[in-house]
């Protein structure tokens, strides 16, 4: 009897070799899905089974995945997403990155749920993917464009995922783009250029069977209307973008200046979310489906462009001196041709600059001057001159030329645009995150720092259930898939409307979510019940009752499969840390040291069921159904 096909999926899977041209159906069962949804988990999955212990990224035999979710290409809002899942070039650890875009839709209409890749095409190729056929074309004519060139040189009805020259050249943070969007940490762009493999693009038709339709629609106008109203995500977000973080950051001592010497800084004003609306921008834009629409657009030098995300206005602004906006949104747009993640290239530039104000390095690197710099990040994505160096990342280049204290990476990952030293939670955060130092993944600085909570952002208390928690909460989303600015739509709109900054939100907040108690019953509720709406558009999509308690258990899952692929790697609890730096200096007046990730690390590992070397135990994997 055949199969019973799973609602919200298209119930198809490709593995496509490059070394032979083989092109099989690539099985994934339906209690994967269950368990793993699609995403970031059924990415993890793949990779897990796929490949053995150790494996080189660069190792034709790696392989490359494009997962998309039950809810791609479906009207769900901030749902057209993927996820690529590989292993990383930079830090040998899990590498996964989500992207908007036109291709997760467009590759879930032409029929295929997720895409695995592997071998190593002999000459420069890209796939073509289409509801009837995948063929593996020539791309001899892309090799060596920018990401903006080849997807104008591919045909205009396909979805695209293109690398740009620091794919090809092998950059070690290179990234995958799709339209406007980037597919940005962990150098997936990398292990696709070791494909030899220029872009994947894909179209059809075909439509997501949606199990209770008419419910699903009324669901999606209903959290339309919520997201369009709620303070974060109907208006700071749409007027100013992640932009709007400038300020905050820098208000609350938490901006990095000049590589996480300093915490502020008066001229970060000039760099700013309301300089940048009032002065450079055009119009806004946003992924497909998407009410909130966070992008926008700038002219430069004539052309309109993408402007920049708040990361990178602090990674190559404030983190490198630069306080020239005209200037950030250059180095933006050439991170973005280059197909580069302007986090890594900024916080590589700024080491390298410390570097050399230290006398470690020999360059005309400076905190004060930034003439050369354009052409510094072109040569990062052509490995030329200290170019090369930079195309490694911060602790190779820390092993190769010292200055390991300050060099501001977690597992080899350079860290995102807040100083945890102002977020205790948001330094836990990173120390324990499975791609490293990275703040999609949980955004704890949010509930600390640059929301309207301010849950002690200078206190350990209830930081370790706060990090679970918002760790799990997003590795369901990402595995759904939603965009992760949906979760700051979690925090409800009264909250922001009882006077964000003021005493009322903190009293409130503070006694309710700042007892560890509460949060670690609340970490082991079951929560029967639908309360937010990721949850309620599953159980819509495939006609069965999803409540928040399976959707938290699956992030849990997906969570700690992510750990486990790391502890396979040889990763430890000695890589759960930060850079000396943020240990040992405090950049505020009166604290003594910087973040106590001591006194929060032991207490995280019991919550997530490790033992006291960060590993799972039998117990939690078992418990979690997690085979390994
Ligand atoms: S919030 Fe921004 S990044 Fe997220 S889906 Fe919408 S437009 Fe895309």
């Amino acid at each position: 009897m055949e199969k019973p096909l799973m609602a919200g999926y298209m119930n198809r899977s490709l593995d496509v070799d490059l070394s032979s041209g083989r092109v099989s159906e690539l099985p994934i069962d339906d209690e994967d899905r269950t368990l793993y949804l699609g995403g970031k988990g059924i990415g993890t999955r793949l990779l897990y089974d796929h490949t053995p212990a150790g494996l080189d990224p660069y190792d034709p035999e790696m392989v490359l995945i494009f997962s998309t979710g039950p809810l791609t290409a479906t009207r769900a809002p901030q749902s057209n997403r993927f996820v690529v899942t590989t292993k990383s070039p930079l830090t040998g650890a899990i590498a996964n990155s989500t992207c908007g875009g036109s291709f997760a839709s467009k590759l879930k209409k032409a029929g295929v749920d997720v895409l695995l890749i592997r071998g190593r095409a002999d000459h420069p190729v890209y796939l073509e993917i289409t509801e009837d056929d995948v063929l593996v074309k020539d791309a001899g004519h892309l090799w060596g464009k920018g990401a903006e060139e080849t997807q104008e040189l591919l045909p205009k009805a396909f979805g695209k995922a293109v690398i740009g020259p620091a794919g090809e050249n092998l950059v070690r943070y290179a990234c995958i783009v799709s339209d406007e969007r980037l597919a940005g940490r962990t150098g997936c762009g990398a292990v696709m250029g070791s494909k030899n493999l220029k872009a994947v693009i894909a179209t059809g038709r075909r439509k997501v069977e949606i199990m209770d339709d008419a419910t699903f629609s009324k669901l999606q106008t209903s959290i339309n209307k919520y997201l369009r109203s709620h303070p974060m995500t109907g208006d700071v977000l749409p007027r100013l973008g992640t932009a709007n973080l400038v300020n905050v950051t820098a208000g609350r001592n938490i901006l990095p200046v000049n590589n996480f010497q300093r915490g502020t800084d008066r001229r970060a004003v000039n760099i700013s979310g309301e300089k940048l609306a009032a002065e450079e921008m055009e119009k806004r834009t946003g992924c497909i489906n998407c009410p909130i629409v966070c992008g926008r657009s700038v002219k430069l030098k004539g052309k309109i462009t993408k402007g920049p995300e708040f990361e990178t206005l602090g990674l190559m602004g404030a983190n490198l001196g630069n306080f020239d906006l005209k200037l950030v949104l250059e180095l933006n747009q050439i991170c973005d041709d280059m197909g580069m993640d302007s986090i890594s290239t900024g916080g590589s530039i700024g080491f390298a600059t410390e570097l050399t104000q230290r006398g470690l390095l020999s360059s005309d690197l400076s905190f004060d001057r930034h003439e050369g710099i354009c052409d510094l990040v072109r040569d990062i994505a052509h490995r030329r001159g200290l170019g090369d160096d930079l195309a490694d990342g911060v602790k190779r280049m820390s092993e190769k030329y010292g200055g390991k204290e300050y060099a501001i990476h977690v597992k080899g990952l350079e860290l995102p645009s807040y100083d945890p030293r102002g977020c205790y939670g948001q330094g836990l955060e990173y120390a324990t995150t499975n791609r490293g130092g990275c703040h999609v993944q949980g955004s704890t600085m949010f509930f600390e720092a640059t929301g309207p909570l301010s849950i002690d952002p200078l206190s350990v208390r209830a930081k370790p259930q706060l990090v679970v928690m918002q760790q799990n909460l997003v590795a369901a989303v990402s595995s759904s898939v939603f965009c992760v600015f949906a979760t700051y739509a979690v925090v409800p709109a009264f909250v922001y409307r009882l006077n964000p900054q003021g005493l009322v939100s903190r009293i409130m907040v503070q006694a309710v979510l700042n007892s560890g108690p509460i949060l670690t019953m609340a970490l082991k509720t079951k929560a029967p019940f639908k309360v937010l709406w990721f949850e309620k558009f599953l159980s819509y999509i495939f006609g069965r009752r999803v409540t928040l308690g399976e959707f938290i258990e699956i992030g849990e899952r997906v969570f700690n499969m992510e750990r486990q692929y790391n502890v396979r790697e040889g990763f430890t609890a000695s890589d759960d840390t930060l850079p000396a730096r943020l240990l040992n200096e405090s950049t505020f007046s009166g604290v003594e040291r910087g973040v106590p990730l001591d006194t929060m690390l032991p207490r995280y590992y019991r919550l997530r069921g490790w033992d006291p070397d960060g590993m799972p135990t039998e117990k939690t994997l078992k418990r979690l159904q997690i085979r390994h």
